[in-house]
């Protein structure tokens, strides 16, 4: 029940609500409302209710996630949201939408209307795709991560077009990595860890998949492989899994003042392994 201020003095009014608002309005004190009176005649009342989000706990355990290319997304803990079905989907709507751009040009009048009509609906439908699969990643992680009680580590996307955009590169693979799509999951993380009480920390991406996570030495990257050229250590194995591993170890730093040594080595553990130069002979 709302009472309201008329001309003629206060009146009460039953709201026709359903459960869920009720739900929602039990134990609250809502601080304003808006009354709306809608074309038709009837009235709605617009209550706003705040809420705090849940405190951000301080802790030492990070959960890095690397936001890729072939993989959407991949976490330290070796998690993984595959991009394949992703980068199907799309070079379909691309194919599809190459040809009819180009009916669009050419045709008669009529054609060229219907194309543009398809061209526009397409575009809503892949854009819903993507963002529904970003919602479902991003909710994903950051209850994982709520679950455990870690922090989120992400990259500073800012320049992944230029990172992934390294030459030679064919159109394709442009077109695939200059996406909305990894600035979207971001913002997903970003604002769901502060619903759910996550800390995401932003980190530099320079040297992320560059350096083995073992020993912090900088190893060989050949697409979805790792290679640790350190002989004492010799770590092998899945590329994505190593950045988030540094991205993960540089979550923990940004938190900690005296943090930076954690991201070094001691020159006594390393020995290199000759890759690309044979020895020279005198
Ligand atoms: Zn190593």
């Amino acid at each position: 029940m709302v009472s309201l201020t008329m001309l003629k003095g206060r009146e009460k009014f039953n709201l026709h609500i359903g459960n869920y608002q009720k739900q929602l309005l039990k134990g609250q004190t809502p601080k304003s409302a808006t009354l709306v009176k809608r074309n038709d005649g009837s009235f709605y009342l617009n209550i706003q209710l705040e809420s705090e989000p849940p405190a951000i706990p301080d802790t030492d355990d990070v959960l890095g996630i690397d936001v890729g290319r072939t993989d959407i997304a991949c976490t330290s803990k070796g998690e993984k949201f595959s991009g394949q079905q992703i980068t199907q989907t799309r070079d379909r709507y691309s194919r599809v939408r190459a040809s009819l751009q180009k009916k669009a040009s050419k045709g008669t009048r009529s054609t060229r209307r219907r194309c543009r009509q398809v061209l526009q609906r397409l575009s809503g439908r892949e854009r819903r795709f993507q963002t529904w699969l970003n919602h479902t990643i991003s909710y994903r992680l950051t209850r994982t991560a709520k679950a455990s009680n870690q922090a989120i580590a992400l990259e500073d996307l800012t320049g992944i077009r230029e990172r992934t955009n390294e030459l030679p590169r064919s159109k394709t693979e442009r077109r695939r990595s200059n996406s909305w799509a990894f600035y979207q999951l971001r913002q997903f993380l970003t604002y769901k860890g502060v619903k759910f009480g996550v800390d995401v920390r932003i980190v530099d991406p320079r040297y992320t998949s560059k350096t083995c996570h073992c020993c912090k030495v900088i190893g060989n990257r050949q697409g979805k492989k790792f290679e640790c050229l350190n002989l004492k250590c010799g770590w092998v194995g899945d590329a994505d899994e190593n950045g988030a591993n540094n991205i993960a170890t540089l979550g923990v730093i940004v938190n900690n003042p005296r943090g930076s040594e954690v991201m070094s080595c001691s020159l006594q553990d390393v020995v290199l392994r000759a890759t690309k130069s044979p020895l020279r002979t005198a």
